[in-house]
């Protein structure tokens, strides 16, 4: 059991995906360049690795993106998932997502993106989209959908393998990884943090990295940060004191198979993703329309599960600018899936899919869901927020994101540039290059 030290040269806060990849990758990155090593960082956590979102995501890896900057930095992040993957439970199975015509435009834009900077992609469209898609899954009711993009590197990893893969890296570069300690103030001085005070006494640091997940708006605030902040788009357009931080309650089930959910060619599918913004959902057991557009998705529950079957999910639901952040996850019985997520989700599946007919009796009831802190635009930032405080908020959807802290170590340890980063400044806010909306119902895209 690690100690605390009273001073150290990189202090990382928060014990999930970004925060301990980053700082194994920090490990690697001082080794490299002979300037230090893991003894010079340490990561707290307030109750334990996995404690937030990264121990109960869904675990899905793919890069179907419409803010392009992004492409790129999933691209390091498949890296990072196959620098070991047994460690990291990753299963490179591919993602396949699927849409109506009105999002072809969107999909060729992206797929041409992905390929650039070397994710490797195919796009179908029209009947090739839908024979694409009967071919892996035999009984796919194709109806309405026009068009099809295969991510060949994309996949899905365990949560709870991964975590504990990233905090082994960390602790096999002699990083410490500190559990139980709670950071609950910053000393600033000089407009840089000169001490964390935390439950256990002070840290004094060199550089900080904040990595907390659905708490980052409290840090903000402790750091002396605007609770609002004026949105400048490229095409001139401004939103006046839009909120900083806003809360989104995300929903996910899993769904108990009687046969085992394979391919034709008896694989593992790819995760499956499918957005018909014009074909409603009907409840399969009282026929009535249940909503008015599709988004599902789903894959192999696999380490989820205490016996066969498959983990999905929808759409999140947006709270607002406050929500209540402890106890987190599962734990909290606010932010739970309601029996209208079950049918919801069963029915979406049985729709595309006649062998989900009759599944909502085979949803597993057990608390599930938990809650995230999305940016005003919905795109992660990571970027100094003091000279010596760097912060990744990866806008609830970086579980995927485990690049950003190889990406992250190189910047903190080199002091170079790293193109890969500057999109999601925060200045791009004030700079007019704020992301923009997108062809779709979901915020994650
Ligand atoms: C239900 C659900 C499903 C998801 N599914 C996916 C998915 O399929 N794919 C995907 O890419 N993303 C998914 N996400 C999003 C993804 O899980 C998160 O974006 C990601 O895990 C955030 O990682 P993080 O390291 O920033 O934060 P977290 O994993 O939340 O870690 C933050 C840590 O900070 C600690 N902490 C908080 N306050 C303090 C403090 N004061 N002092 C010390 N420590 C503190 C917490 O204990 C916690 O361990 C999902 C999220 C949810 C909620």
């Amino acid at each position: 059991m690690s100690t605390l030290p009273s001073s150290i040269t990189y202090a990382v806060v928060g014990a999930g995906i970004h925060g301990l990849s980053t700082a194994w990758h920090l490990a690697m990155e001082l080794e490299a360049k002979g300037t230090g090593s893991g003894k010079d960082v340490i990561v707290l956590d307030k109750t334990g690795p996995g404690a937030g979102a990264s121990g109960i995501a869904c675990g899905c890896v793919r890069n179907l993106y419409m803010t392009e900057p992004l492409h790129a930095i999933l691209r390091h992040s498949v890296d990072v998932w196959t620098y070991d993957p047994v460690a990291f439970g990753f299963q490179q199975v591919g993602y396949v997502s699927a849409g109506e015509a009105n999002q072809l435009a969107d999909y060729e834009k992206l797929h041409a993106s992905q390929n650039r900077v070397g994710y490797h992609s195919d796009l179908y469209a029209g009947k090739d989209a839908k024979s694409f898609l009967r071919n892996i899954w035999p009984d796919f009711n194709t109806d309405g959908i026009d068009v099809v993009l295969h991510e060949k590197i994309s996949g899905y990893a365990g949560t709870r393998q991964a975590v504990a893969g990233l905090a082994q890296k960390c602790a096999d570069h002699g990083v410490r990884v500190i559990s139980g300690v709670e950071v609950q103030g910053y000393d600033v001085k000089n407009g840089r943090v000169a001490k964390l005070h935390t439950n256990k006494g002070d840290v004094a640091c060199d550089v900080v990295v904040l990595g907390l997940g659905a708490w980052t708006g409290k840090h903000w605030e402790m750091l002396g940060q605007p609770a609002t902040l004026d949105l400048h788009y490229a095409d001139g357009k401004v939103i006046k004191n839009n909120d900083m931080w806003t809360y989104w309650r995300l929903l996910e089930g899993e769904v108990y198979v009687h046969e085992p959910y394979r391919t034709a060619d008896d694989l593992d599918p790819p995760v499956l993703h499918v957005e018909l913004m014009t074909t409603p959902v009907i409840d399969q057991n009282t026929g009535k329309e249940i909503a008015d557009h599709t988004y599902v998705y789903w894959k192999n529950g696999a380490e989820r599960m205490d016996k066969p079957g498959v983990q999905g999910g929808s759409i999140p639901i947006k709270l607002g600018p406050k929500a209540t952040l402890d106890p987190y996850g599962h734990d909290n019985p606010e932010y739970q899936a309601e029996p209208e997520f079950a049918d919801y989700l069963t029915s979406a599946m049985a729709q595309l899919m006649p062998r989900f007919k009759g599944s909502r009796k085979d949803f597993r009831e057990r608390p599930n869901g938990g809650i995230g802190a999305f940016t005003p635009d919905n795109v992660p930032i990571f970027d100094w927020i003091l000279p010596n405080v760097y912060m990744i908020a990866d806008s609830n959807h970086g579980f995927k994101m485990t690049g950003v802290g190889k990406l992250a170590a190189k910047l903190l340890v080199g002091g170079n540039r790293v193109p890969e980063l500057e999109p999601f400044a925060f200045d791009r806010f004030a700079k007019g290059r704020t992301f923009g909306t997108s062809n779709s119902n979901c915020p994650w895209v």
